[in-house]
């Protein structure tokens, strides 16, 4: 099976190809623009091998992305590649409509066109999988969860960017047949994660004894998934997904942003103890317009219907995940550097 995975150089994408190749046994073609969210070196381990592709291109490129399709003429796609830093959205949303948008029609037209040629035994196996977020469905109360059918009412230009593409997605398969399958998943966790999101940008400042900004309270909640478990969901889907279905994944961790990020700090004060309790680094900043109170997943259908559940609790993810970043200076160093200065942004770490 060779499967199209587009923004594979991204922090969930590096996760399902790494899958992909080194467990699934799959022949992977990664199509990245690599944005300064991208990461090569998340990739090492499959780089060189006969079953890795790299491959630069904009998803928003009708051409380039059409030529691609014949080239490698893949089994399956798995779409990633998006703009998706909430806080990006809100001071800049042009990329995000052109990416998240533009860019997702645009590969849904070529996906099309190359599926309509092929013979219908390659059809039968043809999937689509678009990735998408819970926060399509909005903010929630305290006692309800996100169901497949609850309806859309996106609040950030990031998360309405997500909705908006998610719909396009659904009506390829409705309307041209494409054998299209919508994921929507919580926040997601773990190694590779570029260091302006809320757990590695805490990690990351609570290791160098910087300032820890929380919004508002510190009250929001957010249900978390370790990004390994969302790559074994999204490769399930492959097999198992039905054409033209959603499925929700969700990590049954919901934690308060303030509950993330004083646990982040007791595991490295374990971890690393340093001169006083990180703790003490927490600051908080004036809240974010349009902050979603809670998100909550139901994620029974992916569990019945796939047979897939989460393999760690939140508590042994985030340990483990504060370990690999303690042990891996030279990949962050290197993001960092790059491009990103999250202190001179000002911007407060959140999903
Ligand atoms: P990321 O920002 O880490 O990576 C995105 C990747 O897409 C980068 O490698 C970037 O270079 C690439 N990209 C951006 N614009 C592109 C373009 N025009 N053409 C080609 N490549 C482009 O994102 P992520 O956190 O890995 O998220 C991946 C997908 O999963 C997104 O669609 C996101 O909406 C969705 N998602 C993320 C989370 C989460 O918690 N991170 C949760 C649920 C769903």
């Amino acid at each position: 099976m060779r499967v199209l995975v587009t923004g594979g150089a991204g922090f969930i994408g590096s996760a399902v190809c790494r899958q992909l190749v080194l467990e699934a046994e799959a022949s992977v073609v990664n199509v990245d623009k690599l944005t300064y969210a991208a990461n090569l070196a998340s990739l090492a381990s499959i780089d060189g091998t006969s079953h890795y592709r790299f491959e630069q291109h904009d998803i928003c490129d009708q051409e380039a992305v059409t030529r691609l399709f014949y080239k490698w003429e893949p089994s399956a796609v798995i779409h990633l590649a998006a703009e998706s830093h909430v806080d990006r959205s809100i001071t800049g949303s042009a990329t995000f409509i052109s990416t998240n948008i533009v860019g997702t029609y645009t590969l849904l037209e070529s996906a099309r066109r190359y599926y309509e040629g092929l013979s219908s035994q390659r059809q039968r196996q043809f999937r689509f999988i678009h990735v998408s977020t819970d926060e399509v469905y909005g903010s929630l109360g305290p006692v309800d969860c996100f169901r497949e059918d609850t309806p859309y009412r996106p609040s950030s230009p990031y998360s309405a960017s997500k909705a908006a593409s998610d719909h396009l997605a659904l009506a390829w398969y409705k309307t041209y047949g494409l054998p299209v399958i919508v994921s929507n998943c919580s926040n997601n966790y773990g190694p590779f994660q570029f260091p302006e999101k809320l757990i590695p940008l805490t990690i990351l400042n609570a290791i160098e004894y910087k300032s820890l900004p929380v919004y508002g309270d510190g009250s929001n909640v957010r249900d978390w998934l370790h990004v390994d478990d969302h790559a074994a969901g999204l490769i399930r889907l492959l097999f198992e997904g039905r054409a033209g279905e959603k499925y929700n994944f969700g990590g049954d961790s919901e934690r308060s942003n303030l509950e993330v990020v004083t646990q982040i700090c007791d595991v490295l004060d374990r971890l690393r103890p340093g001169p006083a309790a990180r703790r003490s680094l927490i600051s908080f900043v004036p809240d974010r317009p349009g902050h979603d109170a809670r998100y909550a997943i139901d994620a029974s259908k992916a569990r019945s219907e796939l047979g897939w559940q989460p393999t760690r609790s939140f508590e042994r993810g985030l340990a483990d995940t504060v370990e690999w970043y303690l042990a891996s200076g030279t990949w962050w160093a290197r993001a960092r550097n790059m491009v990103y200065d999250g202190s001179r942004l000002g911007l407060p770490a959140t999903q």
